[in-house]
């Protein structure tokens, strides 16, 4: 199947209120331009200078969203353009990510990565961590970010109970979080989980933006 084909089916299988960011690391820009023609604009990228090589060659109207573990001193690469950052996991990440948007002049929208999964390897803030941050009320005066939710990545198993617990568990700190700290702010409204294998589940458990790779682009 051509990458236009499974996008489309992949569209096709998603509720209209779940947006679709096709994530294109390593695949080259022409298999970027093949979605884009297929009517995508919403692309993903885990590594900055690959992000910032593809957005500098690539239509200006691509959304890139940056959705893999970002270092501190990279962000002044992608702060010029970037649509999203799904990989907030700390607060000396937020704050520059906060500082490298006031220098552009722009407003960053952000998510803040919470570590539902066992697996140590995964990054993300903890449940309670997160909390302790919001409560001091400090990103409430950091006017180069917009918080607009919660991403998360559940345990590589194939265990798919498993994995929806921890996507139910993802929805629910966001739901608590959302009327703790972000009662009247309709933009803290998405939560980004699933990815090809477990995308349905996602959905199912109340997703609002899935990232799709392989399914879309073919294995890495
Ligand atoms: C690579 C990646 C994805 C997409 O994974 P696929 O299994 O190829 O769909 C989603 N999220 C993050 C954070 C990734 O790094």
């Amino acid at each position: 199947m051509h990458i236009f084909e499974k996008l489309r089916k992949i569209r096709a299988e998603l509720p209209r209120t779940v947006s679709l960011i096709a994530v294109s690391k390593t695949h080259p820009p022409k298999a970027v331009m093949e979605a884009y023609h297929a009517g995508q604009r919403i692309f993903g990228e885990n590594r900055p200078q690959e992000l910032c090589a593809k957005h500098s060659e690539l239509p200006k109207d691509i959304q890139w969203h940056m959705i893999g573990t970002l270092q501190t001193n990279k962000v002044k690469t992608i702060a010029p353009f970037v649509a999203a950052i799904h990989s907030v996991d700390s607060e000396k990440l937020l704050e520059t990510v906060h500082k490298e948007a006031l220098k552009n002049e722009r407003v960053i929208d952000v998510l803040m990565e919470i570590r539902i999964a066992e697996e140590d390897s995964k990054h993300g803030w903890s449940e309670d961590g997160l909390r302790t941050y919001l409560s001091a009320g400090k990103f409430r005066d950091m006017n180069g970010i917009r918080i607009i939710g919660v991403m998360g990545m559940a345990t590589f198993t194939r265990d798919r109970e498993k994995i929806r617990d921890e996507f139910a568990t993802l929805a629910r700190i966001f739901g608590e979080l959302k009327s703790e700290f972000f009662a009247g702010d309709p933009s803290f409204k998405e939560i980004s989980m699933g990815m090809s294998d477990d995308y349905g589940i996602a959905v199912e458990q109340g997703s609002t933006m899935v990232r799709i790779g392989s399914s879309i682009f073919g294995a890495r």
